[in-house]
């Protein structure tokens, strides 16, 4: 059994289309008994399940997939907890909403202000944020990213809006649950060995690409995103590289045998 790791924005999908057939390839191999998807994304502007929704709506079907996300390994990692905390949460009402069906904050909690992907962000919010960090609150954010590709460029993200309360505040985010940091990549460290070959496909270099080599997964760069060839260091460098994720499935299917090492080294531009 198999197992693929994919990012969406960026790798799947731009903005809300597939990139070419990439969504269609996906169902197919996910509703097969040699594969197992899990769709890694980092992106929290919506809550857990209207993610999901989101992902069915671009036409992902549910069935088909597991979502790991940075809310899930957020949610995992109270459920660790034995302090209360007030969370402060940065972001959309979807993603506050979610976050409130599952945690209700008691009397005399410690305070958190929580960075999310908040694309109703407002001054007021990053006001009370503020007011929260001048208080002695931890600062989590959910995600790092400084900005989320689109069909018509970059847009703003989670990582940009927590530098911009970093540098107000002079504080740094002290905990963070999102693609490559140590408490994602712990909990998909949970699922790997469950499978005898691991492809982790993503378009960024520092989140992707560096996530999936720090648990020693075979790493797909596909240039439909945010990195570059030009952007490969020797710090963070992907097993193989392809135009887009839809020649790399073409390959994928085409190979005979998982263990031919010529695989992991070959690269796909045309
Ligand atoms: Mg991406």
């Amino acid at each position: 059994m198999k197992a693929l790791f994919l990012d969406v924005d960026g790798t799947l999908a731009l903005g809300g289309n597939s990139i070419g057939k990439a969504i269609e390839t996906t169902n197919k191999l996910g509703s097969s008994d040699e594969f197992d998807i899990f769709i890694t994304t980092n992106n929290t502007s919506l809550g857990y399940d209207e993610t999901k929704e989101k992902l069915s709506k671009l036409g992902l079907k549910s069935e088909n997939f597991e979502l790991i996300n940075p809310e899930l390994v957020f949610r995992n990692y109270l459920l660790s907890l034995s302090d209360s905390l007030d969370i402060l949460i940065i972001g959309t009402e979807s993603l506050s909403k979610s976050i409130e069906s599952y945690y209700k904050p008691k009397q005399h909690s410690k305070r958190v202000v929580l960075v999310g992907f908040d694309k109703e962000l407002n001054y007021g919010k990053l006001v009370e944020a503020g007011r929260y960090l001048e208080a002695g609150a931890s600062f989590w954010t959910l995600h790092q990213d400084s900005f989320c590709p689109t069909e018509y460029g970059r847009i703003p993200d989670a990582g940009s809006i927590a530098k911009l309360l970093e540098l107000v505040y002079d504080s740094q985010p002290s905990i963070d649950f999102g693609k490559p940091n140590e408490l994602y990549c712990e909990y998909v460290k949970t699922i790997v060995p469950r499978y005898e070959n691991v492809f982790l496909v993503g378009d960024r270099l520092n989140t992707d690409i560096s996530f999936g080599n720090r648990l020693g997964l075979n790493t797909v760069l596909v240039l439909t995103g945010d990195s570059s060839i030009e952007d490969i260091s020797l710090a963070i460098t992907p097993s193989c590289i392809y135009e887009d994720i839809n020649i790399f499935y073409s390959d994928l299917l085409n190979i005979k045998d998982d263990n031919d090492p010529s695989f992991t080294h070959r690269k796909r531009l045309n």
